[in-house]
């Protein structure tokens, strides 16, 4: 294979001894003595890099800590490596850094075993490792939880309190109470921390359940994978014993027929034997683009809950939860601008604020101040300004054809009115990454008559060039 010419031992294991330094420093000296000294390496295959672990309970930990980052690292290093797979082999010699023969000679033994020696295991890092076909799907099916994704770290406010207590019952409660679980918002207000949540807490009421969080991508991916290495079989077996299964991010299925019919297939089988699902996606069910009817409906058969845009209120106590957490004194005043300033999404305020702590940090524990912060978040907050709002859509649009914003969002239906509205949704669709509902809102409309719009428009551009023309202009304008 053209990939295997560019590993040979002696790269690998100068690449390997730099990955080692790299997570060194990343991970600390002690995390490092504990867990990622005692790794060897073993074969190459297939863009599959084995790697020895002593014993299997290091490979779990190993597994769910640190496989996505050395894999990030050396796939950088060297883009012929795919995947690692991690195989449990008794230390032999102090092997830190060093390529291990008999971990190879194992390999070989494994792999020419006409059993499969390892199809199936359970767990948070539940593996698959089919050795009949070396390198096909040998990685972890479920990725890290964050640690700091719990409930005891999010902060409730009246815009995700509905969803925080969706979340709180499916993690608290032996009994399924609504499956499946759908979170839905833009981006960065919380779904995925959520759902670490959930697995943290039902992990700790219980370890020995099964519980599997990836993202849609990975679904996908891991399914193309296994269609390609004629693994569809083994893809589905893993799904066999999964308790609580959590999919990030399905809007990301839109389009891909084929990921959304294994996923359909999958969904119902764990719904049918009364397993719990738990879902994410930046759109409803029934607005999900490019995804089949019949998912969609399956998807909003349990509980639908949405977060809303953050309110001030949320982001102060937000602000002041992850100062906090940092240690870090944040003066009110401070925390008060950041929270006027920084309204679009949680994951951008939280940049802001540690780009705040660690200004005052490096520069000697410089004090936290009004004055300093501004300094520190002029660029940050100049992009802000710059982004464009609904509000503005709104009130250019209406400008621009002589009616008044009250009138744009009144329920009025004549022509004169009903465009210009129509567009203004339009443009709010593409200029923002707002969400049809949270567009609907502005509006005092619901989610449907956005897409409407939306479609609507997209007719009309197609068919008058004269308006195509307009709308062109209005967006310039907006954008500038
Ligand atoms: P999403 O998955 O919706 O894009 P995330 O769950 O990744 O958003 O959240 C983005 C960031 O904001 C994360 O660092 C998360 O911890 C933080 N965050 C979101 N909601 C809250 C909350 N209510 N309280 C504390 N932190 C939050
Ligand atoms: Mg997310």
């Amino acid at each position: 294979m053209a990939e295997e010419a560019t590993i040979n031992d002696n790269s690998v294991q100068d690449q390997w001894g730099q990955i080692c330094s790299q997570l060194k420093t990343e991970v600390g000296d002690t995390a490092f003595e504990n867990w990622l000294k005692p790794l060897s390496l073993g074969s190459f295959s297939d863009g599959v890099m084995n790697i020895c672990v002593p014993t299997r309970f290091m490979r779990n930990w190993v597994i769910t800590h640190y496989s996505d980052r050395i894999h990030k690292i050396w796939e950088k290093k060297n883009p012929a490596i795919k995947n690692l797979n991690f195989i449990v082999q008794a230390a032999q010699e102090e092997s830190h850094g060093l390529y291990n023969p008999t971990c190879r000679s194992l390999l070989k033994k494994i792999s020419s075993s006409p059993t499969p020696q390892n199809i199936y295991q359970s767990g948070v890092n539940s593996v698959f490792a089919n050795s009949n076909t070396e390198g096909s799907l040998n990685d972890s099916l479920s990725v890290p939880l964050n640690p700091q994704y719990t409930f005891d770290n999010f902060v409730v406010g009246k815009t995700n309190e509905f969803a925080y207590a969706a979340a709180r019952k499916v993690a608290e409660s032996r009994d399924i109470s609504f499956n499946p679980l759908f979170l839905y918002s833009g981006v960065g207000l919380g779904k995925t921390h959520l759902m670490h949540a959930i697995a943290w807490h039902i992990k700790q009421q219980d370890p020995s359940r099964n519980i599997v969080y990836l993202s849609a991508e990975k679904f996908m991916y891991k399914f193309v994978r296994a269609l390609r290495y004629k693994d569809a079989a083994a893809f589905k077996e893993q799904f066999r014993a999964v308790d609580v299964l959590m999919v990030d991010d399905v809007q990301f299925m839109g389009g891909k027929d084929k990921t959304q019919e294994e996923f359909f297939y999958t969904f119902n089988s764990l719904i049918e034997e009364g397993r719990q699902i738990i879902i994410s996606a930046d759109k409803s069910p029934a607005d999900l683009e490019g995804i089949e009817n019949r998912l969609k409906s399956r998807l909003s058969c349990g509980l639908v809950a949405d977060i809303h845009p953050t309110d001030f209120d949320l982001r102060i106590g937000i602000l002041n939860n992850k100062a906090h957490q940092l240690g870090v004194e944040l003066p009110q005043r401070v925390a008060e601008f950041l929270a006027q300033k920084i309204t679009s999404n949680i994951r951008e305020l939280e940049g802001a604020l540690r780009r705040v702590i660690a200004h005052s940090q490096l520069l000697t524990d410089k004090e936290i101040t009004l004055d300093m912060t501004q300094e520190v978040l002029k660029d940050m907050l100049r992009s802000f300004d710059k982004r464009t709002t609904i509000d503005e859509i709104q009130k250019k649009v209406a400008e621009h054809f002589n009616i008044s914003v009250k009138e744009m969002q009144s329920s009025r239906r004549a022509r004169t009115v009903a465009r210009p509205r129509q567009i203004a949704m339009y443009l709010a669709k593409q200029l923002t990454c707002r969400s049809l509902p949270e567009i609907g809102r502005k509006f005092d409309r619901d989610h449907t008559t956005v897409m409407h719009a939306v479609r609507k428009v997209e007719e009309l551009i197609v068919e008058d060039s004269s308006l195509a023309e307009n709308i062109e202009a209005l967006r310039r304008s907006l954008e500038s």
